[in-house]
């Protein structure tokens, strides 16, 4: 299959892509030497590259996406048909796939009514940051207008969503930022910011109320927070943290926003993160896993009662949510995340994430029962992370170089795994695992069967 499937020339391919292609994330200067990495093809967990090398994806297309597995050909179908039938059309209109989406999605987010289209999470998480702007002008007279955001958290690369992110490298040099972004403290246990404590998630939910009761609650108008932050580290909330968020919200009359575009559509063994926890959010955004790659496609999900804040006013001709996205008109997106829910449902992935992610946990244990490298292991679903320090007791973070040779080996060994932050002294050092929700127990001990290789011959 993989020879087959490879193109004529696929030294030409390299070369126009070196030429040519500005990769994402990507230092250039490593190309003068080694060949920019080129996929070629993927079907179920599996994916080649232009060399014929198979791979077992345990980051589901480098980002945490392709949550149904590569080789759909019932998305590619459901695509097609649509794209025959209508493939655009955009502002105040509607189309059929992307009605049905919405009322599908609905189903499954009780207490929210409505869904805003747009293409990237980034995007998405914009348009929650305009519409409480919005809301700030229209019913706090200019107040409430400062979005919080959790240190570690990362929302996205537009100036509004990078003046949001709690990874603070991914702004350098990009100033300056808009105005009105509070970071409030990260709350992962393993680093506590209170040392030994047995209500840290408390502790750290309190945190928030703190930077509120410090900014003025009249400024204050969101609160944005990954349910599981991804790149930041694979922190699972601490216990009690969520139910505690949500009272302080309710309390200062701060708006709840749940950045699900790592952690949605399955991701976690429940459809959303949040979910897991009880809370009600007034914003909820999700775009990797929603059409698994097979089309752009992300969205903004609100209660009516945010939505009744946009309705017709006649004293006020500004009083709708005036933004568009052009491609928010496409119906590919709707059309595949229509079938990519389908698949989620009938295949029981949901189900088989609880049971793969659980098993992906304990074989991580094991390995940290192993290795002195392994400081800390935290996942939920299928969503896991190993963080990597030099000394159990200073917990020293190990250098980005080690945790880099650490992925290189797996991938020399066929498995793709991730690593958190690059770009950070200190803040690199989680190995990060997001396999496919149709990951099966093989493939689990393949990817961690790999990792125990590539620590033993990293760390000894
Ligand atoms: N939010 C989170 C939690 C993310 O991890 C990402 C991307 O990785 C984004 C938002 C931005 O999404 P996009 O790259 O689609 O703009």
């Amino acid at each position: 299959m993989n020879v087959a499937s490879r193109p004529n020339d696929i030294q030409a391919v390299i070369e126009a892509d070196r030429a040519h292609v500005w990769h994402h994330l990507s230092q250039h200067k490593q190309y003068e030497s080694v060949d920019p990495k080129i996929y070629v093809e993927g079907k179920g967990t599996r994916v080649w590259d232009a060399t014929g090398k198979e791979y077992l994806d345990a980051v589901a297309g480098a980002v945490w996406t392709v949550n149904v597995g590569y080789g759909r050909t019932s998305i590619a179908d459901a695509v097609r048909d649509q794209l025959v039938k209508l493939n655009y059309f955009a502002g105040a209109a509607g189309n059929v796939p992307a009605a049905l989406f919405a009322e599908k999605l609905i189903e499954k987010m009780p207490g929210m009514t409505r869904v805003y289209y747009s293409n990237s999470g980034s995007e998405a998480n914009e348009k929650v940051f305009k519409m409480v702007r919005q809301i700030a002008h229209r019913k706090h007279n200019g107040g409430k207008y400062k979005i919080l955001y959790r240190d570690r958290d990362y929302h996205g690369t537009t100036l509004g969503t990078l003046a949001a992110a709690g990874q603070k490298e991914r702004r350098e040099q990009y100033g300056p930022m808009p105005e009105g972004f509070v970071e409030v403290p990260h709350c992962l246990e393993y680093r506590s910011q209170w040392g030994d404590v047995e209500d840290y998630g408390i502790r750290a939910a309190n945190a928030i109320e703190d930077v509120i009761l410090r900014e003025g609650p009249e400024t204050i108008g969101l609160l944005c927070l990954e349910p599981v932050t991804a790149g930041g580290g694979v922190i699972t909330p601490p216990k009690g943290y969520w139910e505690r968020v949500q009272e302080i919200c309710r309390k200062y009359d701060v708006l709840l926003h749940i950045d699900e575009v790592v952690c949605g559509m399955g991701r976690t063994g429940k459809w959303f993160g949040y979910q897991h926890y009880g809370i009600e959010p007034d914003f909820v955004t999700m775009a990797k896993g929603v059409a698994s790659g097979y089309a752009a496609i992300s969205c903004t999900v609100t209660t009516e009662k945010v939505f009744e804040l946009f309705k017709d006013d006649p004293t006020d001709p500004m009083s709708y949510f005036r933004d568009i996205s052009t491609f928010g008109g496409c119906t590919s997106g709707p059309a595949a995340a229509l079938e990519n829910m389908r698949i989620i449902e009938d295949e029981g992935l949901l189900e088989n994430t609880l049971k793969m992610g659980e098993r992906l946990m304990n074989n991580l244990r094991e390995l940290q029962s192993r290795h002195q490298v392994i400081g800390d292991v935290r996942g939920l679903g299928l969503f896991c992370g190993a963080e990597l320090v030099m000394d159990r007791a200073t917990k020293e973070p190990a250098p980005e170089k080690m945790v880099q040779a650490v992925t290189a080996d797996c991938l020399a060994q066929g498995v793709i795994i991730g690593a958190t932050n690059r770009s950070v002294p200190g803040l690199n050092n989680t190995l990060c695992m997001s396999p496919p929700l149709i990951i099966n127990s093989a493939e689990i001990d393949q990817i961690t069967g790999a990792i125990d290789k590539a620590l033993t011959k990293v760390f000894g």
